[in-house]
């Protein structure tokens, strides 16, 4: 089964191959532009998506040493993400699969980034269901009950921002460029952790908060700096290091409450912010901690990339599951 898969949700147009669920190919363009405005602007993401998406899909095919008249089907991401961007990809998939009479298949990104452990993995049983994922991106913060590869219920999720905006608000207002979060994470591991506190969201049951933590961490890097205009010079490793450290505990908290309430100890991570180092750490030392066992994706299959759509494809073909020529992008399609 060879599936081609199309990924345009939000600013990274990528292009995977997968021959039976092992990938062949994973080609990601990263959108250069938007540096300059310090987060996506979403016509100039659409634009870009149309300049790239032949070259890219052009070079998945030839990484992977087929030709396209050998594919079984086409993937796509349907939604989440930006209008747009998601149409680029939606009509480009659509075309290609009626251009080859091939089946056409509709891939939510969020399950996407979930399913993404799946990857080359036996009898797609590992992680075993149910387990719980944690998807953290540019868009969303997520507790994730995993019933089976497509039986998910959001049991937790974030009332105002995502983590992944939360690193990279405070990443803009530190000057850190666009997207903060890899710098700050680098950064992070050259201070230290506690030389700042920052009070943690009071947020009941498994739903978090960061836009409490962004601007309380604002007002502290404005009392700072009329202190002492050098303030984020001389300590920008230690702020950063005490950001994530907050970030983590947050995310940790809420971790242990819903293995707690499902009784469930078989944890995910997923989605962009899963590539923090120090998230990964704290996972792997909750296995002796709390007895956890513990998932962590593959560095390239965290942040938006074509692999994950492709192996929701494979799955999705193998139950015969595809989607019609007038299925529509949806930017705000649920889990
Ligand atoms: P969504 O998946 O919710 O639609 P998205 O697709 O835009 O959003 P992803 O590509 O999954 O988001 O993730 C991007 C986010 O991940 C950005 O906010 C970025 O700062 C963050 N990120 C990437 N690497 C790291 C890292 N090492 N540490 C912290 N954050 C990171
Ligand atoms: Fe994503």
């Amino acid at each position: 089964i060879y599936i081609l898969a199309i990924e345009s949700s939000c600013d990274d147009t990528a292009a995977a191959v997968m021959c039976n669920a092992q990938i062949l190919s994973n080609v990601v363009a990263n959108q250069k532009i938007h540096e300059a405005y310090g987060g996506v602007v979403p016509e100039l993401a659409s634009r870009a998506h149309q300049q790239h998406i032949v070259p890219v899909v052009d070079q998945a095919l030839k990484k992977a040493k087929i030709d396209k008249s050998q594919l079984s089907a086409i993937a796509f991401t349907r939604g989440p993400g930006l209008m747009g961007s998601l149409l680029v990809g939606t009509s480009f998939a659509k075309s290609l699969a009626y251009g080859l009479g091939i089946p056409l298949i509709d891939v939510n990104h969020m399950q996407a980034h979930i399913l993404a452990h799946f990857i080359e993995e036996k009898d797609f049983n590992k992680p075993p269901f149910p387990f719980l994922a944690l998807t953290i991106s540019g868009g969303h913060t997520q507790i994730v009950k995993v019933n089976d590869h497509f039986d998910m219920e959001v049991i937790g999720e974030t009332i105002d921002d995502a983590v992944g905006e939360a690193f990279d608000k405070s990443g803009k207002l530190l000057g850190l460029g666009y997207p903060a979060g890899p710098e700050i994470d680098k950064r992070a591991k050259l201070g230290n952790p506690k030389a700042f506190k920052f009070t943690k969201p009071k947020v009941d049951g498994l739903n978090f908060s960061f836009s409490g933590l962004k601007t309380a961490i604002l007002y502290f890097v404005q009392k700072q700096v009329k202190a002492n205009p050098n303030f984020i010079e001389e300590r920008l490793n230690d702020i950063c290091a005490s950001i994530q450290y907050t970030i983590i505990g947050i995310l940790m908290d809420k971790l242990k409450l819903a293995s707690k309430q499902t009784g469930i100890t078989h944890i995910a991570i997923g989605g962009g912010v899963s590539a923090n180092s120090g998230i990964r750490e704290a996972l792997k030392q909750s296995e002796a901690k709390f007895g956890w066992t513990t998932y962590i994706p593959k560095f390239e299959y965290t942040t938006d990339n074509a692999a994950m759509i492709a192996i929701v494809g494979h799955l999705k073909y193998l139950k015969g599951e595809y989607a019609q020529q007038n299925v529509m992008a949806s930017a705000r399609l649920k889990i």
